[in-house]
């Protein structure tokens, strides 16, 4: 921070004449080293699960006539390729966010339906542990932007709120218009779980960071969730806010501007439920 680079190029053209280019390169060298630092991280990333399930493969192999050997290496095996596989899908979806061009042809989003949609898909986590999910808040509210990425950043938020929190707690999720500024929309996901210290709050939303890495690891974090959601917010001009008291619980709302439908279908202002 603070440092520039500029790229100064002299050309002499005429006698006791030179034409002195200096050009701006800081904000290249930034992309630059982002995308170098993500490739080192991503390929770090990657080894630790390819070198266990190789190790695994191999025992395996050295014990085809241990049946009950086989049984639980062969299930460590698929369990560590269900985390690549979640690894991959999220460097996929992380480098087309970073490239910027998820949002071509932006829709009308409807939150509620996203929000809904994304609480079915942790159904079964939030079951497995006995944490409660409750939703709430005022129906008709539309952004602009894409639905899927909408819905991959809710459902990334609840994943966590899930993970990181005890069983038999609650965690909800409610859709409101900003109470300072009707022109944006707020998402806001609730837990009850070991929240977040002071110091880590920021460093949550770079890519691969874990507060506990064991923790994350055990429960089939990668580290990617939250830089997602910070993207997906960015990319439709929103942003993401954190609020957290370790011991209590974590909020996270994801902030957007708001789009009002036009039309005879169209709504006056809902009022909040
Ligand atoms: P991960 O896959 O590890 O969950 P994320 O990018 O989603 O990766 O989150 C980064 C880290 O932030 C997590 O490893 C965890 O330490 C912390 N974190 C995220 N959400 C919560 C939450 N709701 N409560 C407590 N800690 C959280």
């Amino acid at each position: 921070a603070g440092q520039f680079y500029l790229r100064v190029r002299v050309a002499r053209i005429a006698r006791g004449r030179v034409l002195v280019l200096i050009e701006d390169r800081t904000a290249a060298k930034r992309v630059e080293d982002m995308r170098r630092d993500f490739v080192v991280n991503v390929s770090h990333e990657l080894k630790t699960p390819v070198g266990a399930i190789a190790l695994l493969a191999e025992t395996v192999q050295d014990n085809v006539e241990d049946a009950e050997l086989v049984r639980d290496y062969s299930a460590r095996v698929r369990k560590e390729t269900a985390r690549l596989e979640v690894l991959v899908q999220e460097i996929i979806e992380l480098s087309r966010l970073q490239d910027g061009d998820a949002l071509v042809e932006p829709e009308e989003v409807e939150l509620d339906v996203v929000v809904a949609e994304s609480l079915d898909r942790v159904r079964v986590e939030a079951e497995a542990k006995e944490v409660r999910l409750v939703s709430g808040g005022t129906p008709g509210l539309y952004v602009l932007g894409d639905a899927s990425l909408i819905a991959t950043a809710v459902r990334n938020l609840l994943d966590n709120a899930i993970r990181y929190s005890d069983p038999r707690t609650r965690v909800s999720v409610g859709v409101g218009v900003d109470p300072s500024d009707p022109e944006l929309v707020r998402i806001a996901v609730v837990d009850q779980g070991i929240g977040i210290a002071k110091e880590a709050q920021e460093r949550v939303f770079e890519r691969f960071y874990r507060v506990d890495k064991a923790r994350s690891r055990a429960t089939g974090g990668t580290g990617l969730g939250l830089s997602i959601v910070k993207h997906v917010a960015a990319d439709h001009g929103g942003t993401v806010e954190l609020w957290s008291t370790p011991g209590r619980g974590s909020t996270f709302t994801l902030v957007l501007p708001r789009h009002r439908i036009e039309g005879p279908g169209a709504q006056a202002d809902p009022e909040p439920s």
